[in-house]
């Protein structure tokens, strides 16, 4: 911290580091961007990392899992909450009269893998886990019941009640067939639909389509479930208003039927899943119990959790790393072992499950939305990066050319990532963002 401080490019550091925003663990880029004159081929401007601190550029990770850098997932969780709420409500792009359109917000649970703690409540008083009378006794001597009132941060939750009993392996292998049931959900909705309305699919295309945006979250017992908000659309996405025909009631009908009806196999094992039997489905409204705020909201705030709000870990598991000395609870580690010994399974190759294991066999992407739900996350960034071009362009760090004059050439190199104990200190300051707790603790 104080050779960073006595550093004479301190001030120049201290800019940089203000620019990733409290990023916790900045890339270092090496390299230059070159401006031409396209007609003379004259240098126009040249930037370089030569007169930056160390040699290097330090720009944000922009991950978004918020246990690596919680600066950084605060803005995607910002992208995203920006992204859903325009299909519910316009802009960015999307038109307001998107708000007419009917729509549902969609929670698809999995199903059960074994008698886990959990916590219930009834008007406000929470109720025993697993109350039997005549509890049946399982095969390993263990009563099938539980009559705690758990607390809602008893670490117990979400764990078997035997877990001997419990289906690991169906866990994890759920988890890695999920998407292909969302997949196949999303294709069975659209075919229902068009049937309740006496069309065929494609009759139905040109004049309603569906679009979805959805999130994956983890529950604590390790299982992913979607939330996920659908709309019915005209034929040309959100610009056009569906036909007065296309109803929500019609929607969420269809949207039982294909919950219930679409299955996915696990070839080689000849096991089929399918979604677990607590479906909710609902109206998203302007006003009361449902607002466009609260689901967009909703959906934002697990785009930046991963499984380690499970007890698990936030990095890939590798070949050598010894099982039982991961820090992790007992519950987490059954079912990495069950990805680890499903996944060295020649049969089972396609669902990667061992590169998949710290996130409990589940492999696909925490958001995703269909091409015309609203804007992408792409658009949202270039939009924020034009703002801070325009911003160094003003304070004279890059000059204003015409671009079709110019050409551009740019070298980076990847130099590494990260700061040194020191340098987390002093851009805890200059940012205003907490450092990371030593120790870890429970997370
Ligand atoms: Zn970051
Ligand atoms: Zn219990
Ligand atoms: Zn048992």
């Amino acid at each position: 911290m104080i050779s960073r401080l006595h550093d004479p490019d301190y001030d120049r550091w201290a800019c940089q580091i203000k620019r990733t925003g409290g990023c916790r663990q900045p890339i270092h880029l090496r390299g230059k961007v070159e401006h031409y004159d396209q007609a003379t081929g004259r240098l126009l401007h040249r930037y370089s990392t030569t007169t930056e601190p160390n040699g290097v550029l330090r720009v944000p990770c922009k991950t978004r899992r918020v246990t690596r850098c919680p600066a950084c997932a605060e803005v995607y969780r910002a992208d995203t909450y920006q992204l859903v709420r325009a299909g519910l409500v316009g802009g960015k792009g999307v038109p307001e009269t998107v708000k007419s359109h009917p729509c549902l917000f969609v929670t698809l649970t999995a199903p059960s893998f074994g008698a886990v703690h959990t916590r219930r409540e009834k008007n406000g008083k929470t109720l025993p886990c697993h109350a039997r009378r005549n509890a049946e006794t399982c095969p390993h001597g263990q009563a099938m019941s539980c009559t705690d009132r758990h607390s809602s941060d008893d670490p117990r939750l979400g764990e078997p009640l035997c877990a001997e009993c419990y289906d690991y392996d169906g866990s994890v292998l759920f988890n890695a067939i999920s998407p292909e049931l969302w997949r196949r959900f999303t294709l069975a909705l659209r075919r229902r639909f068009a049937r309740l309305n006496g069309l065929t699919v494609k009759a139905m295309r040109s004049q309603v389509s569906i679009a979805f945006a959805k999130v994956a979250e983890y529950q604590r017992r390790g299982v992913v479930h979607f939330h996920a908000v659908i709309r019915l659309d005209g034929p040309d996405g959100p610009d056009t208003p569906p036909p007065a025909w296309a109803t929500a009631d019609d929607l969420d009908q269809a949207v039982q039927h294909a919950a219930a009806a679409v299955t996915a196999e696990v070839k080689p094992l000849g096991r089929a899943f399918r979604w677990g039997t607590q479906l909710d489905s609902r109206r998203i409204t302007l006003e009361g119990d449902l607002t466009d705020q609260a689901v967009a909201a909703y959906i934002a705030k697990y785009a930046t959790k991963a499984a380690e709000c499970v007890g698990t870990l936030d990095r890939r598991i590798q070949p050598l790393d010894d099982l039982n000395a991961l820090p992790v609870r007992e519950h987490a580690r059954r079912l990495i072992a069950a990805c680890m010994r499903l996944g060295s399974r020649s049969g089972l190759a396609d669902l990667r499950l061992t590169h998949w294991a710290h996130m409990l066999g589940f492999r696909g992407h925490f958001s995703t939305k269909s091409r015309r739900y609203s804007t992408t996350l792409g658009a949202l960034r270039a939009a924020r990066e034009e703002h801070m071009r325009t911003e160094e362009i003003t304070t004279g760090r890059l000059p204003l050319f015409d671009e079709d004059t110019v050409l551009v050439v740019a070298h980076w190199q990847y130099a590494g990532q990260g700061l040194s104990l020191g340098e987390q200190l002093l851009a805890a300051a200059l940012t205003g963002v907490p450092l990371p707790s030593v120790g870890g603790g429970p997370r």
